[in-house]
């Protein structure tokens, strides 16, 4: 069945492909953004797919934006959560700024975005929402305290809201991607990517950012009404939980 699914930072790199397999499964999309006006245009060129711009970090924009596409395009049924940010630092390096922009974004954007939709997805008794975490929150990385403390806090938030939807018929997910060949990653010099990071990778390559694209499909559909509170490792391997 078609639905209407919001994408956070659809426009770009992992949430660009997502936002493209929903579309293609059928479902009406909406992608939103943070700033870079330029990329939106070229992606709604692209795609025909709607963007939307405000910051997930600000909860009164998260429920005006989120009314404001429910008036234009229906009820949101599938919401995931893929914005996300760094500002890597060592710790003894790391400012209260680096540690608040990361947390405000990738942990608290959760709790902005998901609270305006939810009771609405109580009340129709269906919801699908996949949050995009990353194996280190898994694992941990060092120069990046406050991103994996975040990512994280997003399966502990996926898996107690899992608990909390299942009765209502929302079910709760999330995906821990490892190393995706997006723009960002491909722009690291090909010897570091080719002598030391590639090769902690067991299956010889980085992940595409389709292949994070059809684990959320898969969770959005109905067929994976049984699959809540779950965490899909998607990282060639590089990280067995
Ligand atoms: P990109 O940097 O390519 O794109 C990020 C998107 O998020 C952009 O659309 C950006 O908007 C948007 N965004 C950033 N901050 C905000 C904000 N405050 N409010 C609304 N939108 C915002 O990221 P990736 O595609 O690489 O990553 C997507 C997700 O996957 C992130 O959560 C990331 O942590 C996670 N991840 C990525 C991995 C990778 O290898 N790439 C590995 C593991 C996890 P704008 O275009 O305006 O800047």
């Amino acid at each position: 069945m078609a639905r209407v699914a919001l994408v956070t930072g659809g426009s770009r790199g992992i949430g660009a492909a997502i936002s493209k397999a929903l579309k293609q499964a059928g479902h009406t999309v909406a992608a939103t953004y943070a700033g870079n006006d330029d990329a939106a245009r070229a992606f709604t060129e692209e795609t025909g797919i709607q963007t939307y711009k405000w910051s997930v970090a600000d909860y009164d924009a998260c429920a005006a934006g989120i009314r404001r596409i429910e008036e234009e395009l229906g009820p949101i049924d599938i919401l995931v959560n893929n914005a996300g940010i760094t500002r890597d630092a060592m710790f003894h390096k790391m400012t209260p700024q680096q540690w608040k922009e990361v947390i405000d974004t990738n942990l608290t954007g959760l709790f902005n975005m998901t609270h305006p939709v939810w009771s609405g997805m109580r009340d129709r008794k269906y919801g699908r929402i996949v949050n995009i975490s990353s194996i280190n929150g898994q694992k941990g990385q060092a120069g990046q305290a406050n991103y994996s403390a975040a990512k994280a806090g997003d399966l502990g938030f996926t898996k107690a809201l899992a608990q909390e939807g299942a009765r209502a018929g929302i079910t709760v997910n999330a995906i821990c991607p490892g190393y995706i060949g997006t723009e960002m990653v491909r722009a690291i010099d090909e010897k570091v990517l080719n002598e030391r990071i590639i090769p902690q990778i067991p299956v010889g390559r980085l992940g595409e950012p389709e292949e994070i694209a059809r684990c959320v499909v898969f969770l959005a559909s109905e067929d994976a009404g049984f699959i809540t509170g779950s965490t899909i490792s998607a990282n060639g391997g590089q990280f067995v939980v």
